[in-house]
Order: C-alpha cells, then sequence, then structure tokens
C-alpha cells in the first residue's frame, strides 16, 4: 500500500558516531533515539560525497557528483546543477504530490540550481540578505571575469594576518568580546515552522526536505543548551571565540575538547527541536501515513586523521559514515550497506510512483556490494569505494592510492596498498568502471535534453551503478 507522505530531514556536519543510537557515549540523540526505536536505524549507510556540495547531488538529485559537468568558472568548488540532470522533487511533482524544500544553506540554494521542482522552495536567502545577492551572486558574476574585483584588499589584510597566528588569534579573540558572532544560518525551528506552515497548506500527498545547519559551525548550542545538556559552563562570548576559530580553521589541539562538547549539545538542542516536529508530524497522521528518514550530509572532523571540519578530500569513516535514522522503509535490514543515493528512488518507491531510470540509486530494501563517495574538481579527482572489509581511495591523475582493511583496522590507520596488491587492482577496476559508467549516464542525458536522441521510456529496472 503506498504512503501518502515522503519526509526528508537532513542536518548539517553531523556524524554518525556522535548519535546515541550509534553508540555514543553521550546522550546527544534521545528524541531521535525514540523515534528510531519505533523504526529502522540504519547502521551502514554513507555519503556519496564529503561535504555540502557534493553530497547533495545523490540526496536531492540522485545521481553522483561525477555526474555533474557545470564547474564555476575559476573556482573548483561550487558545481552547479544542470537541467539535464534528475532531481527527485521533479518525480514527486509529476506524480501529483506538493513539493516543498526548506533551509538555509548557500551551497544548495536556489543559485545552484536546487530549486527545481519544488512547489515551495525556501532558502532563506530573501532573510539573510548578507548572504544573498550581495554575496552569491556577485561571487558568481565576479569568478566569471577571472576573480579580480571588491575584496581584493581586505584578502591581502587577511592573508598578512593569517601568517601571524599569535596576532591573528588576539585580534580575533578581542574582537569577539566586542562584537557577537551573528548566527548565519536559520536555526531548525524557524526551519521547522515553514515546512508545518506548507504541510497544512498543501492539499493532498507531499514530499518536504528540510535541511539543518544547527550542527554545522557556527554550532548554535547557547549557553544554557551546554548547560543542561552537560553540565558544563561556557560564556556566549568562549562559545563565539570558539565558532571564529573553526570558521577561520584556527582550532588548536588543545581547543578541541570545547568544541566537541559545543558540537554535541548542538546536536542535543537539534534533537529536542526534531523531536517536537515529529510530534507535529505524528498529530498530523504523517508518520503513520509516510515514508520518513533523518540523516546527515556529512560528518565533522576535529582533528581526527589530522583534520578538521570537514574537507571535499577526506574519506575517512568519521566523516562518510552518517546516520540514516527512518520510518516507514518497508523490510529493511538495518546492517545492509547503503548509499544515500538511495533515498529518493527508495522514497518515490514506497509513494507507489514511478522511479526513473535517470536515477543512479536504488530503492530499499537491498543491500549493496559497495558505496562510492567522490570529488571532482576541473581537471582532477579523488574517489572513494568502500565495502564491508576494504575501503580503497585513487587519484586517477597522480595515481595516488590508499587501502585500508576495516576488519583488522577500523579507524583507517595503516594503509595496506603497498602490500594488497591483488585488492587495491580489483577496487581500482571497480573505481574507474564506476567514473565511466556515470559519466556515460550523464552524457546521454544530456544528449537527450538537446533533443539528439529519444526519450528513455519507463522506469529503472537495473539502477547500476
Ligand atoms: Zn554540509
Amino acid at each position: 500500500m503506498p504512503v501518502r507522505y515522503a519526509v526528508l530531514m537532513t542536518a548539517d556536519s553531523l556524524r554518525a558516531d556522535h548519535l546515541s543510537c550509534y553508540g555514543y557515549e553521550k546522550g546527544t540523540t534521545p528524541n531521535i533515539d525514540a523515534f528510531g526505536a519505533r523504526g529502522t536505524v540504519m547502521e551502514n549507510a554513507f555519503c556519496q560525497g564529503s561535504n555540502t556540495l557534493y553530497s547533495f547531488p545523490a540526496i536531492l538529485g540522485g545521481f553522483y557528483p561525477l555526474a555533474i559537468d557545470r564547474w564555476l568558472s575559476g573556482h573548483v568548488g561550487s558545481p552547479i546543477i544542470s537541467g539535464h540532470l534528475p532531481m527527485v522533487a521533479e518525480s514527486f511533482k509529476a506524480g501529483g504530490f506538493a513539493t516543498g524544500g526548506f533551509h538555509s544553506n548557500p551551497h544548495i540554494s536556489r543559485y545552484f540550481g536546487y530549486a527545481r521542482g519544488f512547489d515551495t522552495f525556501w532558502d532563506s536567502i530573501s532573510t539573510y540578505a548578507r548572504w544573498d545577492d550581495k554575496f552569491y551572486g556577485t561571487a558568481i558574476k565576479r569568478r566569471g571575469n577571472g576573480g579580480r574585483g571588491k575584496g581584493t584588499l581586505s584578502r591581502r589584510l587577511r592573508k598578512a594576518i593569517e601568517t601571524r597566528p599569535r596576532l591573528f588569534r588576539m585580534a580575533i579573540g578581542l574582537r569577539d568580546r566586542v562584537r557577537p558572532l551573528p548566527l548565519p544560518y536559520a536555526p531548525a525551528d524557524r526551519i521547522h515552522s515553514k515546512a508545518l506552515e506548507f504541510l497544512d497548506s498543501a492539499d493532498g500527498p507531499a514530499y518536504l526536505w528540510l535541511h539543518y545547519m544547527d550542527t554545522h559551525f557556527p554550532y548554535n548550542a547557547t549557553p544554557a543548551d551546554l548547560e543542561e545538556f552537560s553540565g558544563r559552563r561556557m560564556s556566549r562570548a568562549r562559545i563565539d571565540h570558539l565558532n571564529r576559530l573553526m570558521l577561520h580553521r584556527w582550532i588548536r589541539p588543545n581547543d578541541v575538547r570545547d568544541v566537541v562538547d559545543l558540537y554535541d549539545a548542538s546536536i542535543w538542542a537539534l534533537d529536542r527541536r526534531v523531536g517536537r516536529f515529529l510530534d507535529e508530524l505524528d498529530g498530523r497522521g504523517i508518520l503513520s501515513d509516510g515514508i520518513t528518514a533523518f540523516t546527515a550530509d556529512h560528518g565533522d572532523c576535529f582533528y581526527d586523521h589530522g583534520v578538521i571540519r570537514h574537507p571535499a578530500t577526506n574519506f575517512h569513516d568519521v566523516q562518510i559514515h552518517v546516520p540514516l535514522v527512518c520510518r516507514g522503509f518497508g523490510d529493511v535490514d538495518p546492517s545492509a550497506l547503503v548509499g544515500l543515493i538511495d533515498l529518493g528512488p527508495t522514497m518515490l518507491a514506497r509513494c507507489g510512483l514511478d522511479v526513473p531510470a535517470d536515477l543512479m540509486g536504488r530503492p530499499l530494501p537491498h543491500d549493496r556490494e559497495e558505496v562510492y563517495t567522490e570529488v571532482r574538481f576541473r581537471d582532477s579527482m579523488r574517489l572513494c569505494v568502500r565495502t564491508r572489509r576494504w575501503k580503497y581511495i585513487w587519484e586517477p591523475g597522480s595515481g595516488e592510492e590508499e587501502l585500508y582493511d576495516l576488519r583488522e583496522d577500523p579507524s583507517e590507520e595503516r594503509d595496506v596498498a603497498a602490500e594488497r596488491r591483488d585488492v587495491a587492482g580489483v577496487m581500482r577496476d571497480a573505481l574507474d568502471l564506476h567514473r565511466r559508467t556515470v559519466e556515460e549516464r550523464a552524457l546521454a542525458m544530456r544528449i537527450r535534453k538537446a533533443g539528439l536522441a529519444p526519450e528513455v521510456a519507463g522506469a529503472q529496472r537495473d539502477g547500476r551503478p
């Protein structure tokens, strides 16, 4: 029996191992745990890109980042979703569902093509004018004419200060005492009220996507949240200062404990808000007549493997293993290996809609042999394939490679690429095949969109890769 609602909640930078339902020793997520206890906590879910830009194509579009063909001139990190690539919301809309998306992350705003398929799309761009055309609009134009223009002087000044760490830390320390750090993102409560407004005005079945920035730096826990969650007292100025250090990548190893406490308190505060939202959904009968998922686009690092924040090229599990807590997914095996690329197809199928052949994921239930995570710059790429036992990372341009035996070495400390040439060779071939398959499929969509080949009829039968 198909369901009438599909609700997808994504939290930014939320690593699976910091949720209590994934074994974290602190009680960060009592509400999400309770939701999972009535549904399924998927233990082995992985994202297809390790930051927002590279993860969301698979979540909202159903295709791998390698399928993207448009990159902003002179800037390697900002892909724009081309019109020939499918968006999951379009399929829901075509199936008669009302579609709504609510978030405040500029990287997945309308500028980058993410509004396509949504009847109602709120990306906070109009509310937070600082992030509006002033920033992203002109930044795009500026990149188009070679990256020169306003801001060169401030960039030089900043670079000069950053080469003097003591001076830099002192300067921002002083600034944080006199000027509080403004939160650039809409908090979860605001996202929830917009989403409920949309649900209450929707007439009939609906597809709803919400994205939370509460767990992305600057982390938005207040001193009161911190105290209630962990009993720790931290002043507003200290919180602002830690957030500013995180923004500038200036966190030192001895700040890590405080930053992690702040991060965990932000997860706990988000969980409380998500709990209230789930109650609202339940009151409207949406949980029992719907498919609902809570997940994250990627994790965050606190000097894990020497890394902070979430660089696009880091494929260690701390960053690519994401929570996936769901309800209404049917008879799924919690231990199955799944990619976030499977979410769109799963939601469409559970709602009784066709899964377009162009979507590269597969509806659950299934258990993948492997999952892929990747990043592509203008003229280089870094690819990762992960099975239950092995993780292999490869840069085709330089030939650089890493191999980890996750059974013997789950924390990925020892690269065994040189001693296990047999395994590395097979996994390199798998990545090469994956890359070619994705690129060929994307090219076929582009040719079709240009009217140079006939439309593909019907739904997908074999969702490889
Ligand atoms: Zn993100």
